[in-house]
């Protein structure tokens, strides 16, 4: 049994996962990399895009860095250094390809500062721009190298101790983040820090440790302090006093972890799809992070500027994708023919590649994929660009062959997705879809009062995602009855036609059980047949503009026995006496319904499969990114 109070430390840890982070300060020098690897490698789970370390030895610091997975690091690493004090980092990159100058730990331009960072921060371009005019020379794209640089700067100031140049440095940067730093002249010292992004400090007898979750630390021991948001810790070989950035000491005393190795790399959660439907908050979160102007109303898209005036310019979008994020590009097609002032349409990768289209000048295309590398959606996109056609891409791997291959995009910015059946990444690519939605409509006729709209219930939704996570109990109960039903319809209409594709198209991944969706009011050209009382329905009946006649369709189904779950607009009491079961779904304007209203569906996916006895995070026959045809 888990005590309370690690339990909460376990949700605050599932916010905000990227990367790994492991460190270790040791009261006497001992060989550095093979406990670095090892901790790693914990962590790869994490983020695996490139990997460094960086270590102090009497001669300096010694760091290396490379892109690849920790194996390719571990070619280049020689095994004998000696060190009191190391910190390695599994790179999930953010800001700037996944190359070897973008690996951290990042330095000053002395090189005796050394950090690796778990996070994004928000304002480093303007303190960027002021470090070159101090004359710091910068080696990489990313937004964590600032922080070493401000730090230097900060002790340029002879009177200003590393401790000090630190704290100065957290309150300037706004961002999310977990802050390892070491520093040449004092070896046998850490710096931790944390904002939003997890952090646990290990303490074991001789060594103490620093890790973005305990799996890594668990082969050490199992005592950990957890650090909360807006404190730092100074580790040394003795001991070590955390404080808040307003210097105020804190009084921590640790918590023993009984959880095993693997449930801890899962946050506890059974499932990386469990784990990663509790993060579809936090993904959109993530998403909108710093790219909505509430007040005026916009989105602000850095990944668009270079082409903000060549969309001013389009008036038809192709968006391209396959499996779940095809059906984003669904909903997103509904929203910006509705909101964005342009024609909209969406296409299976693997059928625009090969078919013939008329093309124009006013035409661009939007290829969504989440790993950046789906095989298929990669073949049309360049062969749209063939065509001389701007092309543009929604993907959550920074540096991937689609971010690449497309003239300007935008990054979902939702961490790895373990989990083989898309969940967190399917709500970011609809919350990306509904910022370029306003992007586009606020090029165009869009009012500021309406896009102000749109920016404000975006920003409410991470809070109505929560309140449905509240329900997975319920959802837990439903699965539990229906899991033995072989067949399932799933319906909606309009904005959430598409929902019901992604809630069968997410039942047949996960449960292996034949379902269908259909748009509700297709349902009486034919699959109205196939109902009885062995065949249940789940609709997508949110009080919008297609409520009455969705029920109408509800109507149809319960008279001709069919069970029926409906997943509904909260105080809406009407509904409960027509159908069998209801989920309820916080409200919000309609573009964005299908965020909420889709995390039943897939909750319901996730339990259903697990009462059959499915390995749900690897369904069978089903691989993580398609690369093949
Ligand atoms: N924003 C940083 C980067 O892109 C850190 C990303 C991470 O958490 O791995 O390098």
């Amino acid at each position: 049994m888990l005590s309370i109070k690690a339990h909460k430390s376990a949700f605050i840890d599932i916010i905000n996962s990227m990367c790994g982070i492991f460190g270790f300060v040791s009261k006497n020098n001992i060989k550095a990399v093979p406990i670095i690897l090892d901790g790693l490698k914990r962590l790869e789970y994490r983020g695996y895009d490139s990997a460094g370390i960086a270590a102090t030895t009497v001669r300096g610091v010694f760091s290396r860095k490379k892109s690849g997975r920790i194996l390719e690091l571990e070619k280049i690493l020689n095994k004998n250094v000696e060190s009191s004090s190391a910190i390695g980092h599994t790179r999930w990159a953010t800001h700037g390809a996944p190359t070897d100058k973008n690996s951290h730990p990042h330095s000053s331009c002395d090189k005796k500062i050394y950090l690796a960072h778990n996070g994004i921060i928000e304002n480093f371009r303007d303190l960027k721009d002021k470090l070159i005019r101090n004359n710091h020379k910068f080696s990489s794209d990313t937004d964590t190298e600032v922080v070493a640089h401000l730090v230097e700067d900060f002790m340029n100031d002879k009177a200003t101790s590393f401790e000090e140049a630190v704290r100065l440095s957290l309150k300037s940067i706004v961002g999310t983040y977990a802050f390892t730093i070491i520093y040449a002249d004092h070896p046998g010292k850490i710096i931790v820090a944390r904002n939003s992004s997890p952090l646990l400090i290990g303490l074991g007898d001789e060594i103490k440790f620093v890790a973005s979750d305990a799996s890594a630390i668990l082969p050490h021991t199992r005592n950990v302090v957890y650090l909360e948001d807006g404190e730092f810790a100074i580790l040394t070989k003795n001991d070590f006093r955390i404080a808040n950035l307003d210097r105020k000491a804190i009084e921590r005393s640790h918590e023993k972890i009984e959880w095993s190795p693997d449930a801890v790399k899962k946050n506890n959660f059974p499932h990386f799809m469990l784990k990663e439907i509790y993060e579809e908050p936090e993904a959109v979160e993530n998403a909108i992070r710093g790219r909505l102007v509430i007040r005026d109303g916009l989105a602000k898209l850095g990944g668009l500027e270079t082409v903000e005036k060549d969309l001013r310019n389009i008036n038809r979008l192709i968006i391209t994708a396959c499996g779940t994020a095809y059906l984003a590009g669904q909903i997103g097609e509904y929203m910006i023919e509705e909101s964005g002032g342009i024609s909209a349409e969406i296409e299976y990768a693997s059928e625009l590649r090969y078919k013939k289209n008329s093309l124009n000048a006013k035409t661009a295309l939007l290829a969504i994929s989440q790993s950046g590398e789906t095989a298929d959606t990669l073949g049309a996109l360049k062969e749209i660009k063939r065509k001389g056609i701007l092309t543009l891409g929604v993907v959550n791997v920074i540096g991937s062959s689609i971010a690449r291959e497309t003239q300007a995009g935008v990054y979902n910015h939702a961490g790895p997705e373990i989990g083989v059946a898309s969940t967190k990444a399917f709500v970011s690519q609809l919350t990306v879809m509904a910022l370029i939605t306003l992007f586009l409509g606020r090029q165009r006729g869009m009012s500021l009062i309406a896009g102000r709209k749109i920016a404000e219930e975006l920003q409410a939704l991470p809070e109505k995602m929560k309140k449905v996570l509240t329900r997975a109990g319920d959802i837990k109960k439903i699965a539990k009855r229906y899991h033995k039903f072989n067949n399932f319809l799933f319906l909606g209409r309009k904005y959430n036609y598409p929902v019901a594709l992604e809630g069968a198209l997410k039942l047949k991944e996960i449960s292996y059980i034949h379902a269908e969706g259909y748009g509700a009011g297709e349902m009486k050209h034919g699959p109205i047949a196939m109902i009885s009382k062995d065949f249940p329905s789940i609709f997508i009946a949110p009080s919008d503009s297609m409520y009455e006649k969705t029920v109408n369709n509800i109507q149809e189904i319960k008279a001709r026995n069919g069970p029926v779950i409906a997943v509904a607009t909260e105080g809406n009491k009407e509904i409960s006496k027509l159908v069998d079961d209801v989920i309820y779904i916080p409200k919000t304007i309609e573009m964005l319904t299908p965020i909420l209203s889709v995390m039943p569906l897939h909750l319901f996916a996730y339990y259903v499969g697990v009462f059959r006895g499915h390995d749900v995070d690897k369904p069978r026959n089903l691989a993580k990114s398609v690369t093949v045809e």
